[in-house]
């Protein structure tokens, strides 16, 4: 039988009960023989209470010891479950990042995985071992302790699926699936049973946070089959399959998905730069990449350029454009972080030309103030003050989606 990757979520082993009910879920899968691989994110809201705890003691905390600190979550996680396992005579091993060889870049905090070494994790399934990885984590060729950035164990879980030449992978989160809105912003929003890479990738990058938006580029470039399912569900029915467009398949490639989400991002915030001269727009675009800091929705005119990058990634911002401007690059630029990015995701909809005019319309008719626009062939994208933003999805989605 082929290897399975699963992924827990934060909820999934949000306390000692639900380990021991991923336990006993693993016991199962194991039974029927399937060898297991098992990456799980750290308890419920441990990252964020970490964070918070360095936040009381520094007031800029190093990368470095940030990604100590975090990786810490997961490995904590990781061992429990093992526990858990070992209690109802599954054998099984914890290994944290570093331990499976997943090898990243020396980027802290947004690291990128490089490749999966795997030894012991690949001698573990030869002794019929359940491995348990700890997610969003791994380890530079300089033997430092890195992290992939918020969200990021899915990543580790399809690039361990990869690494691994597994059957599949499967997500297990809070929810039942990819839904046309965030479930708990809209409780109406549509669940899709299957929905291509390319929308996928457009949602995630644009805020649907449950799936980060590099596990679905993976899964798209390596052909993993991927699933989202409800840990709640007992019957571990498939919520959402992602699927590969084909051109030329008239059952899928042709099709129209139409309209498939709105989305919110509040971990994003606004920044605007007015640049000294336009051919230096490139400097912007290469400091960015270097820190691995995204620049979502970008929009530029003449001299100037905005775009929405990581809210956690404000301090590395204001360091950049603060450096660019010494450097005679950028003449000013502002962080709004009122400001988050609200998109429309769909296929060919921005094609239309009155989509555009037709979101700022139902906006204007709630009372909900637009900043700036964009549009992309699979989106629109148009910035809204984080106070409005959940009553503009729902605004976008009743007219959009349930119309
Ligand atoms: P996990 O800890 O399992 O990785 P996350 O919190 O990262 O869980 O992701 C699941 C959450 O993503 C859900 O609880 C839901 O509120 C949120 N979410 C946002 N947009 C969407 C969407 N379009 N479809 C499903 N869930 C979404
Ligand atoms: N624990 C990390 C986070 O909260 C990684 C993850 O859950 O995927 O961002
Ligand atoms: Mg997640």
């Amino acid at each position: 039988m082929g290897l399975i990757v699963q992924k827990f979520g934060g909820t999934s082993v949000g306390t000692p009960e639900r380990i021991r009910q991923v336990a006993k879920r693993i016991a199962k899968r194991h039974s029927e023989g399937h060898p297991l691989v098992v990456v799980v994110s750290a308890m419920g809201h441990t990252t964020d209470e970490l964070i918070a705890l360095a936040q009381q003691v520094s007031d800029h905390p190093a990368h470095r010891e940030m990604d100590m600190l975090l990786s810490a979550g997961e490995r904590i996680s990781m061992a429990l479950l093992s526990m858990a396992l070992g209690d109802i005579k599954v054998p099984a091993l914890s290994l944290t990042g570093s331990q499976s060889g997943i090898i990243t870049d020396q980027s802290h905090r947004r690291a990128r995985i490089r490749r999966i070494l795997g030894d012991r994790i690949r001698s573990a399934l030869a002794e019929k071992k359940v491995v348990i990885v700890a997610g969003f984590q791994g380890v530079s060729e300089t033997k430092e302790i890195t992290t992939l950035g918020r969200g990021g164990s899915d990543t580790s879980a399809v690039a361990l699926a990869t690494a691994l030449g597994a059957e599949r992978c499967e997500i297990f989160t809070d929810v039942n699936g990819v839904y046309s809105a965030d479930p708990r912003v809209v409780p109406s929003a549509i669940l899709w049973e299957k929905i291509p890479h390319d929308l996928m990738v457009e949602l995630a990058t644009r805020g649907a946070g449950v799936l980060h938006p590099r596990c679905v580029e993976l899964a798209k470039q390596h052909q993993i089959q991927l699933c989202v399912k409800n840990t709640l569900d007992p019957n571990e029915s498939v919520g959402t399959v992602l699927i590969q467009r084909q051109t030329g398949d008239s059952s899928l490639g042709m099709e129209e998905f139409g309209i498939v989400g709105v989305t919110a991002d509040k971990g994003k915030l606004f920044i605007r730069v007015k640049l000294t001269r336009s051919t230096v727009l490139g400097s912007v675009w290469d400091r960015s990449a270097e820190a691995h800091l995204s620049l979502i929705a970008p929009v530029f005119s003449n001299h100037d350029v905005s775009f929405y990058s990581e809210r956690d990634g404000e301090s590395d911002w204001k360091k950049l454009l603060h450096d660019l401007t010494t450097e005679g690059f950028v003449q000013s630029y502002e962080i709004v972080s009122d400001v988050v990015p609200l998109s429309i995701i769909g296929d060919r909809f921005s094609q239309d030309g009155r989509a555009l005019h037709e979101i700022i319309e139902v906006l204007s008719q709630a009372h909900i103030p637009v900043d700036s626009g964009s549009s992309s062939a699979l989106a629109v994208t148009l910035g809204v003050s984080i106070r409005h933003v959940d009553d503009a999805v729902r605004a976008l989605h009743a007219e959009f989606l349930e119309s």
